[in-house]
């Protein structure tokens, strides 16, 4: 067994998805390390340095965002949440904390095994270039020069206010992860308040028209319903 394999932690009290995943990961070549509560998630992290975590809200002993309090205490080491569907408000609150993504249930293995890359990639990449981006971002004919502050579909150069720009920005230095309103919403504005909300969501309207997305569509930027956005990514 090589040593450069990545290690992720599953956390998950429910064993037959708990071992549907184990099997999936390992399939993928992935080693894996299991908890059955956040207790033991926490134990198995602190000795065993994960390169991901895979975290169920639900455990029968702790919340499990107690887990990602934890971690965030003392490092960035990525976390991707399950989380039943209904739940919006767990989501949010788990992002909030510092979770990267979540995946709601049930789930295939392509989405798994996709956020899990996505979630690695930019991990690496880290977060050095987040305020003042440089170079280009390409998505389909979608094509963002951030050093000419410029937004193209195809050959036509999008008119966006600066608001606009900001929150594409944001989100296409983030492609692939899910941002919650409120982080875009610090991010562009740097404060939030009442109404903040119905402001981004209005700017984005505008940005979808700009640029020919009919509502509903998910072409660059998918609505997180009752969470956030997300822009694509071109291989996901
Ligand atoms: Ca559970």
């Amino acid at each position: 067994m090589s040593n450069n394999k990545y290690k992720i932690l599953i956390v998950e009290d429910e064993a037959n998805i708990r071992s549907f995943i184990k099997a999936n990961l390992e399939t993928s070549d992935y080693q894996v390390i299991c908890a059955e509560t956040c207790t033991l998630g926490i134990m198995l992290y602190a000795s065993h340095h994960p390169d991901l975590i895979i975290l169920d809200l639900g455990l029968p002993d702790r919340d499990g965002l107690d887990l990602i309090r934890q971690v965030r205490e003392s490092d960035t080491t990525p976390i991707i949440v399950l989380s039943a569907r209904s739940n919006e408000r767990d989501k949010v609150e788990a992002l909030d904390l510092g979770a990267n993504d979540y995946i709601t249930k049930p789930f295939g293995t392509e989405e798994l095994l996709a956020r899990i890359r996505a979630v690695l990639r930019s991990h690496r990449q880290g977060a050095e270039n987040e305020s003042t981006p440089s170079g280009k971002y390409q998505l389909q004919d979608l094509l963002i020069d951030y050093d000419k502050r410029q937004v193209f579909v195809g050959k036509d150069e999008i008119d966006l206010t600066q608001t606009e720009y900001n929150i594409m920005a944001y989100l296409s230095i983030h492609a692939g992860k899910v941002l919650t309103y409120a982080a875009i919403i610090r991010a562009v504005w740097g404060y939030s308040d009442y109404g903040s909300v119905k402001k981004l969501q209005v700017n984005m309207k505008n940005i979808r028209k700009k640029m020919g997305v009919t509502p509903g569509e998910k072409r660059y930027i998918v609505n997180e319903l009752g969470v956030g956005y997300r822009m694509l990514e071109d291989n996901l």
